[in-house]
């Protein structure tokens, strides 16, 4: 059956997304790209392979099922890392899949202690440290228990990385926080050194503090939003673009189209409204085209009398609201569109592009945002 609209991954576009970002951290610097939030709204099952075709082998998500998906569809033995929630249910299906996890408190540790003495199978994790984020790490007061507790059962542990993250690496305000973090995550680490406890990988950078903050990139970086074709912020292009290559000025190219199909045409005489209300009322006699996508789909009500598409290589307006599965486009100077004709919801028609970034800018959304609540059910194909 037809879907009323697809979404297309470029599979060239993300291969110049890795190739630019291996060169801009260089060769000591491994990659792992997070694929949380169904890998940005892109789909895992989508991602992981076109990853690792590209030459990754780390992935980081958010959850345990994510990690398992991940697990799934790898087909090089990638490593996967689970840096957020994980029920200690779960923990013995995560162990025995060589699948490493954060570790922010006891509780997770010594369930995942528990698990690996019972299988004799070594738990890889991550040791997180509190450096200012708030929301997860271990406490300095916390760290002296800790490291008795990893020093005592060394032989059941695989200590894969001690790792941190920074609260808003993306934007200049937080600057004076972003530097105090990176002073503390390095006395941390060298304190566990004279405690005599290394670990394989330290790692605290994700895109924006990759991009921005070249000291916190070390053995490895986290990157989710840049591999996926976006600066962070407006505010990190800005800051990186006198020291972009000059024949490369626009390295990080969206993987992301959305098209969809006119569904009918209709003529609507001038003084009627449109849709819905009052909202919009024909200032002309005009014609316009309905397209099947709405706020169920995710097209913001929001972008009611705002939202722009594609048709026919032209920018036409939305009119009207937006409603659950449809919205009304002015296609009133087009000539020869009809029934069937491509919708570009976000993408390249002709020579007219519509980026994320605009779209999200009328939605007051950030691409993070938006990427990720682009519904599951919407088809995903991989192209060139
Ligand atoms: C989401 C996330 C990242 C990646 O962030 P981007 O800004 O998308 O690169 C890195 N580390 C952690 C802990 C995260 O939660």
């Amino acid at each position: 059956m037809l879907h009323t609209s697809y979404i297309e991954i470029s599979k060239s576009a993300y291969s110049k997304n890795i190739e630019f970002l291996k060169s801009d951290i260089g060769p000591n610097t491994e990659i792992s790209v997070v694929v949380k939030g169904n890998a940005y709204g892109h789909g895992i099952e989508n991602i992981v392979p076109i990853a690792e075709e590209n030459g990754i082998r780390h992935f980081s998500t958010f959850s345990a099922d994510e990690a398992l998906r991940v697990h799934q569809a790898s087909k090089e033995e990638s490593q996967v890392m689970i840096m957020g929630m994980l029920d200690n249910n779960d923990l013995e299906e995560i162990i025995r899949k060589g699948i490493s996890f954060y570790v922010f408190e006891f509780d997770r540790l010594e369930a995942a202690l528990a698990i690996a003495k019972k299988t004799g199978i070594k738990a890889k994790i991550h040791v997180e440290v509190e450096t200012g984020f708030h929301r997860t790490g271990f406490d300095w007061d916390e760290l002296e228990w800790l490291v008795k507790v990893l020093k005592e059962n060394a032989e059941h542990l695989e200590l894969q990385g001690l790792c941190t993250h920074y609260a808003g690496a993306e934007s200049i305000s937080n600057y004076v926080r972003v530097r105090k973090q990176i002073k503390l995550y390095k006395k941390i680490k060298s304190w566990f050194e004279k405690k005599g406890l290394e670990f394989e990988k330290y790692h605290t950078a994700c895109s924006a503090a990759t991009l921005l903050y070249p000291e916190t990139k070390m053995d490895l970086v986290r990157l989710g939003i840049a591999s996926y074709g976006f600066w962070p912020t407006q505010e990190t292009y800005m800051y990186r673009f006198q020291s972009l290559p000059a024949d490369n000025k626009n390295p990080l190219k969206r993987l992301i189209s959305w098209k969809s199909s006119i569904m009918n045409t209709k003529k609507v005489k001038m003084g009627e409204f449109i849709g819905y209300g009052s909202s919009y009322m024909a200032p002309r006699d005009m014609t316009v085209a309905l397209v099947p996508i709405g706020y169920g789909h995710g097209y913001s009500r929001m972008l009611s009398n705002q939202g722009k598409l594609l048709i026919g290589g032209k920018i036409v307006s939305v009119v009207g609201t937006v409603t659950m599965n449809s919205i009304a486009a002015d296609i009133t100077d087009l000539e020869g569109i009809q029934k069937g004709d491509e919708v570009v919801i976000i993408g390249k028609q002709g020579e007219n592009e519509i980026t994320i970034a605009s779209f999200g800018e009328s939605t007051q959304q950030v691409n993070y945002e938006l990427l990720t609540r682009l519904p599951q059910d919407i088809p995903r194909k991989v192209v060139e």
